[in-house]
């Protein structure tokens, strides 16, 4: 385990070697654990330390609910954001909330549950279908096809109107709040046609758009938005009718935040604490 003021990585070796990593992050209103789904990402987000090198393998559901439990916290708020895809371990993912879930087992409630995902069109249909009532996370990042699919190269093929509308498809369904991360890359997704497409999607809907910067990685040729560029966009929002907040990234001190995540064993400084 390494920390950081109100944050602790947890880096566990499965029984086959791979390692994944939990992060657990001391709110005001309590604790919230952020998972991992996956080995390893397929996805390979641009800003993203977890799809480096590709997909080892999906998590099992026990190796997802341990996470949890081996924390030996109480925690009030799961996040599915940790290393991998959600939706593309989609049986896995959904047994393990389902045991989250159980009286029998955490008993956990539902609305303290979000999975993030970057939206494959297929599995958001799925998932719309379930009866959990999860709170859902589409991390959008673009506003074009193209660059969407620079930004998130293993989403290509999945029409970014597509997933939005799945995405919105699910919020009326079930009657819920989603949040839409976007996470902002100067002349890359912050032109004031992203503005206006964000706002004609989402103007009208039950939706918020939750602004975040890129954490520093190993991709060295990314530039990280300032915070004037930030609040400009976040303004050029706000003032096309949309709700907006901003990410408050933790643990950025000990690779823990939103893209770091990688997995590895580093050294004595970070031993694997747990055989899952
Ligand atoms: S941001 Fe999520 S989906 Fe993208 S590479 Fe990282 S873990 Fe995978």
């Amino acid at each position: 385990m390494v920390k950081d003021a109100d944050t602790e990585k947890y880096l566990y070796e499965l029984a086959d070697n791979k390692c994944i990593e939990t992060v657990c992050i001391k709110r005001k209103t309590g604790m919230t654990a952020c998972v991992s789904t996956q080995a390893g990402c397929p996805v390979q987000c641009i800003f993203c330390e977890s799809g480096r090198n590709g997909l080892a393998r999906n998590l099992t559901a026990s190796e997802i609910v341990q996470q949890i439990v081996f924390l030996e916290k109480h925690i009030n708020r799961i996040v599915f954001m940790g290393i991998g895809e959600p939706l593309y371990n989609y049986d896995s993912v959904i047994r393990a909330i389902h045991i989250l879930r159980d009286r029998a087992g955490l008993d956990f409630p539902t609305d303290g549950i979000s999975v993030s995902t970057v939206g494959p069109v297929k599995q958001l249909k799925k998932l719309r279908e379930e009866h959990i009532k999860i709170q859902l996370v589409l991390s959008l990042h673009a506003t074009t096809q193209k660059a969407r699919d620079y930004i998130i190269p293993g989403m290509a093929g999945n029409d970014v109107h597509e997933t939005v509308k799945a995405a919105l498809s699910y919020s009326e369904r079930h009657n819920r709040k989603i949040s839409i991360a976007y996470l902002l890359l100067p002349g890359i997704n912050d032109a004031s046609s992203d503005i206006q497409q964000l706002a004609a999607w989402f103007g009208h809907e039950n939706a918020i758009i939750n602004l975040l910067e890129y954490n520093r990685t190993n991709n060295r040729t990314l530039k990280k938005a300032g915070k004037h560029e930030i609040l400009e966009f976040k303004k050029g929002l706000e003032d096309s009718g949309l709700e907006v907040s901003i990410r408050v990234s933790h643990g950025r001190n000990i690779n823990a935040a939103c893209g770091q995540l990688a997995g590895k064993y580093k050294g004595p400084a970070q031993t694997p604490n747990r055989v899952v």
